[in-house]
């Protein structure tokens, strides 16, 4: 069995930095053709493109809000008009409002939720119309450890990303039937703008729970992603694979 992406097209959401660019810039490198995505930061997403236009692989922007169901429609259907096809969804746009329960607003709260479990909802919801259609596709959801193994002021985080593996589970059984695919890439400790403003003794304190010693680096995520984005991972479906350094061992 040949892992061929070559011509194949992919959304990454929120591809303008970290992991996103990281998964983006290598699905390209194998030959996909790679719809950026950025709600915000539209330098970063054009840089993503830049990088992967100047090594002669396929890449543009798209520039949507996934949590808005219309947005989130928007970025699908340019897919759709710009290469004439989706075959790869990576939902990875995300973020955190880290904060003790009891100090948490009702915002920061719903902000979470939104963004990452809302727009996952809002782009599968709108990719599964067109992968049903065709009897192929591969869904990548991105959550994190925290979901399994939970993190003081990460309710909302948590809570969030757990969602996103039921969904992916249900949606996998819901999917199977039509060739598509849906699993869950569960990131430990990835340095990146989202983990920035970590207090120096929380990112201490971590890295002493990880057995392998180090933090991980976007491209280490990246490639699982790309892993189960391919072709030959077609008998793997409704599984969380954690890219951690074994920092959570279920
Ligand atoms: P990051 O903050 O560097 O990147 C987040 C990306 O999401 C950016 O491109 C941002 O523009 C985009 N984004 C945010 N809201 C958006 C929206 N509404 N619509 C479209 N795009 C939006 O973070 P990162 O560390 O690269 O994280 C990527 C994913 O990995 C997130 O889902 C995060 O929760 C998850 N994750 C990260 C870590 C880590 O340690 N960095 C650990 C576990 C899980």
């Amino acid at each position: 069995m040949k892992n061929d992406f070559t011509d194949r097209v992919a959304i990454v959401t929120g591809s303008s930095r970290g992991i996103g660019r990281a998964i983006a810039e290598t699905l390209a490198a194998r030959g996909t053709q790679v719809v950026v995505n950025c709600a915000k930061d539209l330098e970063g997403a054009e840089e993503t493109v830049d990088n992967i236009v100047s090594k002669g692989n396929i890449a543009t922007v798209f520039q949507a809000d996934v949590s808005e169901l219309s947005e989130a429609e928007g970025l699908i259907n340019y897919a759709l008009d710009k290469y004439g096809n989706l075959d790869i969804l990576v939902n990875n746009a995300g973020t955190t409002r880290d904060q003790l329960l009891m100090r948490m607003s009702e915002e920061e709260w719903d902000l979470v939720l939104r963004v990452n479990l809302k727009s996952t909802f809002n782009c599968c919801k709108t990719a599964v119309k067109l992968m049903m259609r065709k009897r192929y596709g591969r869904i990548v959801n991105i959550s994190s450890v925290s979901a399994i193994a939970g993190n003081p002021g990460q309710t909302n985080y948590a809570a969030s990303k757990s969602g996103m593996i039921g969904f992916s589970k249900s949606l996998a059984r819901e999917t199977a039937s039509r060739k598509i695919t849906v699993n869950v890439v569960a990131p430990g400790f990835i340095p990146t703008t989202l983990t920035d403003d970590l207090p120096d003794e929380l990112k201490e304190k971590t890295l002493s729970h990880i057995p392998l010693g180090r933090w991980g680096e976007p491209q280490e995520v990246a490639e699982a992603v790309v892993f189960l984005a391919g072709e030959t991972a077609g008998y793997i479906t409704g599984q969380v694979l954690n890219v951690d350094g074994g920092m959570v061992m279920a």
